[in-house]
């Protein structure tokens, strides 16, 4: 999934004010990123596929993405953002926040991928909806991301300008 993801970061503002915009974005999208650096390193490989609009994503040779995408890895991962995020901000609930969003990524991945997703490492069983894995599918998935993000911008906004008044005065005061 691509965009749809910086939906939940928009959405998670109002719900964790204290954490940076940009952590959140971050957040969102650490699984992705992850997997940038890993296939860099060569710990984690691509798939070879294909993508048309007929019949959506057909893999020729899988992918394996453990590290970063593997449901015990994702887990892990959330539990050290929530860590980071607790060292950075001192602030329990935004902590909690940033740790849901890294995992937020896993079940919308979920929902598109096909079945590369391990659930534990290298051999363990690979699970995906594959809603990517059809021409409609991939379709509705792409709208489907783009109404998301439409949403949780437009929670993100509404809370700005909510907070706005208060966040000038708050800024002035210091
Ligand atoms: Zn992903």
């Amino acid at each position: 999934m691509g965009p749809g993801h910086l939906a939940i970061a928009f959405a998670a503002k109002p719900v964790a004010p204290k954490a940076p915009l940009w952590v959140l974005l971050v957040a969102s999208e650490t699984l992705d990123l992850l997997s940038f650096l890993f296939l860099a390193i060569g710990l984690e490989k691509p798939a070879t596929s294909t993508v048309d609009i007929s019949q959506g994503v057909r893999f020729i040779i899988p992918g394996s993405i453990p590290w970063s995408h593997g449901l015990f890895m994702s887990l892990v991962w959330s539990a050290l953002a929530v860590l980071l995020a607790w060292l950075f901000l001192r602030d329990n609930r935004t902590a909690i926040v940033v740790g849901l969003v890294v995992f937020s990524h896993w079940p919308l991945d979920l929902i598109v991928h096909l079945p590369d997703l391990p659930l534990f490492f290298a051999g363990s069983p690979k699970v995906g909806l594959g809603l990517w894995g059809s021409g409609p599918g991939l379709i509705a998935s792409s709208v489907m991301e783009f109404v998301m993000l439409g949403v949780g911008i437009a929670i993100y906004i509404r809370w700005w300008k909510k907070n706005r008044p208060s966040r000038i005065a708050s800024r002035s005061l210091r």
